[in-house]
């Protein structure tokens, strides 16, 4: 049987983390794991429900019953709803930073992320992989990039999915994120003392991707197949 690899991808907002580990994945045919879409995905069943996404107690109150497929094709799923386009939307957004700073919330979505990641080589990507999602990860990676190319990205990426936002909106929602995702208590924000900090500001796509297969090569010896 083929050897079990974990590939943690953390770091910022909008810094093109799952572009990259998807490419990542399919080039090496591992699962991709989006951990932020579940963390959306909650969200958006808090403000469906009609919770104040601030209110701690309301929300947890969520948490039995509560199951997010990610499928293969990409496809999010909550209580069995397609939710993969809503979770997109800047009121969600704007608000999944304090779903996830809640702890109740993280362990239960948690405990589904290291079951999934369990029997199978695996990329994933989050804020909280390399540190406490998956500590034995084969290979951490610290993806980053400055704040103003991860605003034009992700704005950028809002134009072509049709959904409707300024660059100055993006620009405060990723500088907000990043400031709840690293101040928080439980499980924060910030590089695993053994990542590779990758700087993504000057790479093109595929730059970004090599460098990632490269420590990938790197750390475990896995040969990366032409692509
Ligand atoms: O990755 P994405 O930007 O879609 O994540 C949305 C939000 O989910 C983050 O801003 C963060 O608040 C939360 N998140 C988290 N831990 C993860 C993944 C995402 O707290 N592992």
């Amino acid at each position: 049987m083929d050897r079990i690899i974990s590939v943690a991808i953390d770091g910022p907002a909008a810094a093109g983390k799952s572009t990259v580990a998807k490419k990542v994945a399919s080039i090496l045919n591992f699962t991709y794991i989006d951990t932020g879409a579940m963390y959306r995905a909650f969200t958006n069943a808090v403000i469906k429900k009609g919770y104040d996404p601030k209110n701690e107690a309301l929300s947890c109150s969520l948490i039995p019953g509560m199951d997010i497929e990610l499928k293969e094709d990409g496809r999010v799923l909550c209580n069995g709803e397609d939710v993969t386009k809503v979770i997109r939307e800047p009121l969600v957004s704007g608000n999944v930073s304090y779903i996830a700073s809640y702890k109740g919330i993280r362990l239960a979505l948690v405990e589904m992320q290291r079951k999934m990641a369990a029997s199978k080589s695996v990329v994933m990507d989050g804020r909280d992989i390399g540190t406490y999602v998956l500590p034995n990860a084969n290979v951490k990676i610290y993806q980053i990039a400055s704040v103003e190319t991860r605003a034009v990205r992700r704005y950028e990426e809002n134009l072509a999915k049709g959904i409707p936002t300024t660059l100055e909106e993006v620009a405060e929602d990723v500088r907000k994120r990043d400031y709840i995702d690293s101040h928080r208590e439980f499980a924060p924000l910030k590089p695993a003392v053994d990542s590779v900090l990758i700087d993504t500001s000057y790479m093109s796509v595929n730059q970004a991707v090599d460098a990632v297969l490269k420590v990938i090569h790197d750390k475990t010896g896995l040969e990366i197949p032409c692509h």
